[in-house]
């Protein structure tokens, strides 16, 4: 995962030295690696190789696949006020036992922004005087949708996303077929989001990301009818059209800011035609959301936007 590297840095320094914190908090938005940070940090404080974490041993394979006895993680799915008290008790029942096999046991709390106020304030006590064997990571998406007395209990660390070229390069070693012109407009199309890229690349979603990359130039040739039958043909399900909506969106708006400020872009978009394209896209999104049928936007939309791109149709 790109754009955790000085972050592994800076905490593998203070757990060498003897000072990173019995309770760690690890910010960050969505798609940032949060959890993998988590895991890697469980397996940089077990491991006992001396290049920790090794990532071979069997004491880092079994955090990775979530098979060792000393580390355990609370919070991996579910939705806001989802992290209840019951699973707070359950880490406080185990807390003073003894590890199993290792020297220290780990609980990882997922999405802690997840918590109730009542399950925050059962942990209070045990991130500020927990036992010498016991370790907490947690991560969440933003600080301040945690209580100040949870925050001040831990040593916050913030994972910056990152970088677009990061997020390519990524890409391109993740998905060997992606040029390095596909894999950066990947890279616009998700924002720069390296998770959110990830996962559209393994749902399938690589048609819909290039057909949107396509559009303007489809668009100016005079060729709407092409964008409309393309669209029918990989846009079938109001999800699918509301994904190329929102990667359009996003490589027209990151192209036309690029371009304003002088940049070469993957795809041609004037500041202007960002701009107009941008409202037409609200207005999509919205036909969406009613019971307008998927035909009748797709040649809305594609109507509309030839008169931005100058092609007739
Ligand atoms: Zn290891």
């Amino acid at each position: 995962m790109p754009g955790t590297k000085e972050l592994k840095k800076t905490l593998l320094s203070a757990l060498d030295e003897g000072v990173l914190s019995h309770a760690v908090l690890i910010e960050g938005e969505k798609g940032t690696g949060r959890k993998a940070l988590a895991l890697w940090l469980a397996k940089a404080i077990l491991c006992r190789d001396k290049n920790h974490p090794c990532g071979n041993c069997s004491v880092c394979r079994k955090i990775e696949s979530g098979n060792h006895p000393d580390v355990e993680i609370f919070g991996e799915s579910g939705g806001a006020r989802s992290f209840h008290i019951e699973s707070i008790r359950e880490i406080k029942n185990s807390l003073w036992l003894a590890p199993n096999e290792s020297e220290q046991k780990i609980y990882i709390l997922l999405n802690a922004e997840n918590m109730t106020p009542e399950a925050q304030n059962a942990l209070l006590k045990s991130l500020e005087e927990p036992p010498a064997h016991a370790r907490f990571i947690l991560t969440c998406d933003n600080r301040r949708s945690l209580l100040d007395t949870i925050i001040s209990r831990s040593t916050v660390y913030t994972l910056e996303p990152p970088t677009r070229e990061e997020c390519a390069a990524a890409l391109r070693e993740k998905y060997p077929d992606f040029s390095e012109r596909d894999a950066e407009i990947f890279s616009i199309a998700y924002g720069g989001n390296f998770g959110a890229a990830d996962s559209g690349a393994a749902e399938g979603k690589a048609e819909i990301v290039f057909l949107a990359a396509k559009a303007p130039d489809l668009l100016r040739k005079g060729t709407g009818y092409s964008l409309a039958a393309e669209l029918s043909a990989k846009c079938r399900t109001r999800a699918d059209l509301s994904e190329f909506l929102e990667r359009f969106l996003n490589i027209t708006g990151r192209c036309g800011i690029d371009r304003a400020a002088g940049k070469t872009t993957p795809v041609r978009v004037t500041p202007s035609e960002a701009v107009k394209t941008a409202d037409i896209i609200e207005r999509g999104k919205l036909a969406l959301l009613q019971n307008c049928s998927l035909e009748l936007i797709e040649s809305w939309l594609c109507m509309e936007l030839s008169g931005v791109f100058g092609g007739n149709l």
